[in-house]
């Protein structure tokens, strides 16, 4: 089967919207400050943006409150007019998802449950708060499966009856802008996913 293009998607939504109208209300879902940087730039001039800090694959509640304050600071300093909301840190939910596929290699069925498991978070809050949109900065990683996160999220919009906004964030150079955006803002770049399977492997 042909692999979707879910860049070009979400430029053919956002060159759909009604530039007289209010813009439409996201929430985006951030799993850290680097990998927020190029989708909030990229984002904020088309969207109501809310950002969405719950990652409960985090390793420990030291490296989810280093995640979270760079992540606010990095919004403060780039001026950006998004609400964040942090959820606590409570990492069960990630350890009953994972147990029995602790040794699955990273970009397994591990890591498309650790995606669901945040998106479902998102998707419940968009609905509850009357949201137009939801969606993930994690397709910006090289190293995660975009196809797998926006068919994961598409199913879960439709679960939740909120519409998941697609994206291939790493797409048009977003990747790389994202670095750039780090330097600029001299943001904490963690060397390793999140949780403490993906701590032995280089690069998140
Ligand atoms: S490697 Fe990353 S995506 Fe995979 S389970 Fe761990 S934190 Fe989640």
């Amino acid at each position: 089967m042909n692999k979707r293009n879910y860049s070009k998607e979400l430029e053919a939504i956002i060159a759909g919207l009604d530039k007289s109208a209010p813009k439409p209300k996201l929430l985006l879902h951030v799993c850290c400050a680097p990998c927020s940087s190029y989708c909030l730039e990229y984002l904020a001039p088309h969207f109501d943006i809310t950002v969405f800090f719950y990652n409960p694959n985090m390793d420990s509640a030291e490296e989810y409150a280093k995640r979270a304050a760079e992540l606010r600071r990095f919004v403060k300093e780039a001026d950006l007019s998004v609400d964040i909301v942090i959820r606590e840190y409570d990492s069960k939910p990630f350890y009953d998802m994972a147990r029995g596929l602790e040794n699955v290699p990273e970009g397994g069925v591990r890591c498309f449950k650790c995606y669901e498991l945040r998106l479902k978070e998102a998707a419940k809050f968009a609905r509850d708060y009357g949201f137009d949109y939801f969606t993930t900065t994690l397709s910006i990683s090289p190293l995660k499966n975009s196809q797998k996160i926006n068919e994961i999220g598409e199913m879960i919009g439709r679960f939740y009856h909120v519409d998941h906004l697609p994206s291939d964030f790493k797409k048009k150079d977003g990747y790389k802008r994202s670095i750039e955006l780090s330097h600029e803002y001299n943001l904490y770049r963690q060397n390793y996913c999140g949780c403490v399977y993906s701590k032995s492997n280089e690069l998140a």
